[in-house]
């Protein structure tokens, strides 16, 4: 018997890694924030001891904006604007205190620009890094020995080429993982975490213009019947038959994810559930037509459900399940639809 809200289960699952993914990102802006705090925390009291005001409001301001900043991210979980504000207050942090407290403070360049290449992509980090050392040249060039001078502007340049060379590497990486992780690799189709980000974009979407959106949600009928009958590998081939079958058959804002073993989704941007369900209809005729294996009919049954106001993902494909149950009971090689 089909396993009842098994899409559901997928969706917790979905839900909860993605929490987790969400943590992990915002443990490198936190503890670049804090680190920043405390750095120039005591800074901060040693100058206003030693009588130096200015310096002092200057340290407290950057503590304060590390603080604001790393709470932001805490309370949040947002981290790409978050990135960018830290950077910016650690580059403008580090010109400011070279100005106003002399050039031997110069060195907070190395740990600042090491924080902002780990903090956003490489190319904006090095457009930073430039501007550090442009921005420092004219404090640091005038009654200065020239060895020194030097020696610390190429030092920053070398540790900046190999924050440079491994923020690209790491862009990279990052990249080729969202693209195994949001794709699944038997069929090529989207996965469970490709339909949570894109069913999280089209909720937002309608949240602001209204346009009509729906799922449909498919299942292989009997499908452990024909992995006994024929053999797991026949299954598989058969996953990624119905893939292609189904693939050219949506139109371009379409999109198809296989989010359980033989549970596949359809996200239907911009088509309301009359035309959703005319498509439901075009895709079960078709599996049904095609002879995926000699002399047994392979069928899939459909839920479909648009999108309501106000309605949450979860919610939403809820209901697209609760469909397709229907449809199930209903004899299987059909579609239902969730009014
Ligand atoms: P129903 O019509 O109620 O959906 O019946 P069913 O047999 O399709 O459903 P059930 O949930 O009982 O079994 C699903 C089967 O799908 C179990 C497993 O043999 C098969 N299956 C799941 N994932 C894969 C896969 O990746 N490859 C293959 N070959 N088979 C799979
Ligand atoms: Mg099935
Ligand atoms: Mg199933």
């Amino acid at each position: 018997m089909r396993k009842l809200y098994s899409g559901m289960d997928a969706w917790r699952y979905l839900v909860r890694s993605q929490v987790r993914r969400r943590r992990i990102e915002t443990f490198l802006p936190l503890i670049l924030s804090a680190a920043g705090a405390l750095g120039v925390l005591p800074f901060a009291i040693l100058r206003f001891v030693q009588g130096n005001p200015i310096a002092a409001f200057v340290d407290v301001v950057i503590v304060i904006g590390f603080v604001s900043l790393g709470t932001y991210v805490y309370r949040t979980h947002r981290v790409r604007g978050a990135s960018i504000a830290i950077s910016v207050l650690c580059i403008g942090g580090v010109l400011t205190t070279v100005y106003i407290n002399g050039p031997q403070q110069v060195y907070w360049a190395f740990p600042a620009l090491m924080a902002v290449f780990y903090l956003v992509r490489a190319r904006e980090a090095f457009i930073g890094a430039i501007i550090t050392v442009v921005g420092i040249l004219p404090v640091l060039l005038p009654g200065k020995d020239s060895l020194e001078t030097n020696t610390i502007l190429i030092t920053i340049v070398v540790t900046s080429a190999f924050a440079f060379a491994f923020s690209v590497i790491t862009d990279r990486q990052r990249e080729e993982l969202l693209h195994l992780a949001t794709k699944d690799p038997l069929t090529g189709a989207g996965n469970r975490r490709g339909l949570d980000t894109k069913l999280r974009d089209v909720v937002n979407t309608f949240r602001r213009s209204a346009a009509p959106a729906s799922l449909v949600l498919l299942d292989l009928d009997h499908f452990k019947a024909v992995n006994d009958m024929y053999g797991h590998a026949v299954g598989d081939q058969i996953l990624k038959n119905v893939t292609e079958i189904l693939n050219p058959r949506i139109r371009v804002t379409d999109s198809l994810y296989r989010i359980g073993g033989e549970e596949f989704v359809v996200v239907l941007e911009g088509a309301d559930l009359h035309q959703a369900a005319h498509l439901a209809e075009q895709l079960r005729t078709l599996v049904d037509a095609n002879e995926l294996v000699p002399d047994h009919a392979v069928t899939i049954s459909l839920g479909v459900a648009e999108l309501k106001s106000g309605e949450s993902p979860n919610d939403w494909l809820h209901r697209a399940d609760e469909a397709l149950y229907r449809a199930k009971d209903a004899g299987r090689n059909s579609t239902s639809l969730s009014d």
